[in-house]
């Protein structure tokens, strides 16, 4: 008997490797907004750890440095604000 139900499982072959482990040129710096960017969605909030695939130290890491250029004006500062429309 066939069964049709299919269970598609979310399975990457390729394990994903946190980059700032994977390349220690690369330092979080509240300084280097553009290097930060890459892990704000197009809301500007911070991707969740589970989709970037860093670490928990670097994810930490990266959040206080995305916090802080935000306070410093480096990044927009529009996550955490809900939009009414
Ligand atoms: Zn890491």
């Amino acid at each position: 008997m066939e069964n049709n139900l299919t269970v598609k499982k979310r399975f990457f072959p390729r394990k994903k490797v946190c980059r700032f482990c994977a390349d220690p040129s690369l330092v979080i710096d509240y300084k280097n907004p553009e290097l930060l960017k890459q892990f704000l969605n197009e809301k500007g909030m911070i991707i969740h750890r589970r989709q970037t695939g860093n670490c928990a130290y670097h994810q930490r890491r990266l959040t206080t440095a995305i916090k802080r250029a935000r306070i410093m004006a480096l990044l927009p500062f529009v996550a955490d604000i809900e939009i009414e429309e």
